[in-house]
């Protein structure tokens, strides 16, 4: 299957590699730049962006990415955390990132009384089946560019995105196992 790397430093590494894997994925962690070589694409997982991405900068990752956003040469995808650390704009407390979406997201936005929910989201790209989304102290998404593709949204507010070669969800689609989003990374790195 395709080569995919999971940043290993903090977060739901292991959800991701199992959920990547059953979509028939070949899955490496990335550590360090050199992990990178040979990779089609790249999950950067759920946890905590700040801890995240100052870990990333400090493996020299994001300097090492940097020049593959360039290129083009790969597929991203970022889910909550890892979808702050794609977006170019961060309100409440800006980690060091990739910021290689055209996102203006707000961090813990869905509020206190709501830390985590889950809902059926409406995904016409992923067919009429609905999609199982597990939001937990989830980004809200308060402003896309017009290069972002919008492929649901909830409550009014976009929370599967599409920017050429990066996708982000402000859910977790590795925690209820439906297999389509990954299916559609898996697309997007065979592109
Ligand atoms: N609240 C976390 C953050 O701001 C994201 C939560 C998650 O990834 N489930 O980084």
């Amino acid at each position: 299957g395709p080569r995919i790397g999971v940043v290993a430093l903090q977060g739901d590494v292991e959800e991701h590699v199992t959920y990547l894997e059953r979509a028939g994925a070949d899955v490496r962690p990335v550590r360090v730049p050199g992990d990178l070589e040979g990779l089609g694409g790249l999950v950067l997982p759920g946890g905590e962006s700040t801890a995240i991405g100052r870990l990333m900068e400090r493996a020299g990752l994001l300097d090492a990415l940097r020049e593959r956003v360039r290129s083009g040469d790969m597929a991203f995808f970022g889910t909550c955390a890892g979808m702050i650390l794609l977006a170019r704009e961060v309100a409440g407390g800006e980690p060091p990132r990739l910021g290689c979406m055209d996102l203006a997201v707000e961090r813990n936005a869905y509020g206190r009384q709501v830390d985590s929910f889950e809902v059926d989201l409406t995904v016409p790209a992923l067919g009429e089946v609905p999609l199982r989304a597990v939001f937990i102290r989830a980004p809200v998404v308060r402003a896309v560019g017009p290069k972002v593709e919008v492929l649901a949204v909830w409550q009014g507010r976009p929370v599967l995105v599409r920017q050429g070669r990066c996708l982000a969800s402000a859910f977790h689609p590795e925690l209820a196992g439906d297999l389509r989003v990954a299916r559609l990374f898996l697309d997007m790195v065979a592109a």
